[in-house]
């Protein structure tokens, strides 16, 4: 099978930004699973649908009519053929997607579709669960952090950029909330694999992230 880059950790950990840049680098394909919860999170909520339901989000999960292109460099996300893009990335559906998340026949029934997206010549996959659950078998696995008060100040600064003025206090609780989420549920909590190299990049900026993971995978 081709290689799988897994590349884990909490949001905010700057894992995006690496996994899009490494998958340039590498040319190989990349799978952002955190889609596949947000559009699942969206398609939900846009048929109005019982966001506490397991059964009706399982099968919202498994029914997914998805498709990923890219457009002028940048990743498009289309759900039924809309570009959703923009609306995937609103805070209601964060919200709405970390509790769909949560349930175990929706993680079930978005598995093999994550794995579907190992093709040649390898594949960087970003998420949560990339390297524990979803491809144990990946040759290079990296579990990304930062602390949580580096992470608040990056997503300051990005919303800074696009004119959205927030509560830096208000982030740093936001951020804790859902780390506490994300590592006490009960299905696929987050936490490093066994044969994971961790980094922490708090007071490094993204190229010196990108050069220490370039090195893991030439060696
Ligand atoms: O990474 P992103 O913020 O886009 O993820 C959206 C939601 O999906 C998060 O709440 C996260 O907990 C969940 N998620 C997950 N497993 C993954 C990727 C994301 O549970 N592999």
């Amino acid at each position: 099978p081709s290689p799988v880059i897994t590349i884990d950790g909490p949001s905010g950990s700057g894992k995006g930004t690496i996994a899009r840049l490494l998958a340039d680098k590498l040319n190989y394909a990349l799978l952002d699973s955190g889609a596949l919860y947000r559009l699942t999170a969206l398609s939900a909520l846009n048929r109005e649908a019982d966001l506490t339901d397991e059964a009706t989000l399982t099968e919202i999960a498994a029914n997914l009519d998805i498709r990923f292109e890219l457009r002028d460099g940048e990743v498009v996300s289309l759900l039924e053929g809309q570009d959703v893009s923009h609306d995937i990335r609103l805070e209601r559906v964060s919200m709405a997607a970390s509790k769909v998340a949560a349930m175990p026949g929706v993680r079930a029934a978005l598995l093999q579709r994550q794995r579907d997206f190992r093709q040649a010549p390898g594949l960087v996959a970003d998420g949560r669960d990339m390297g524990t659950t979803v491809f144990p078998d990946a040759p290079v696995k990296i579990f990304l952090t930062a602390s949580a008060e580096e992470r608040a100040r990056r997503r300051f600064e990005q919303l800074r950029e696009k004119g959205v003025s927030v509560s830096l206090r208000d982030l740093l609780e936001d951020i804790r909330a859902r780390d506490a989420r994300d590592m006490n549920r009960a299905t696929s909590p987050l936490a490093p694999a066994e044969d994971a190299v961790e980094l922490d990049s708090t007071g490094v900026d993204i190229d010196g992230v990108l050069q220490i993971v370039l090195q893991l995978v030439r060696d």
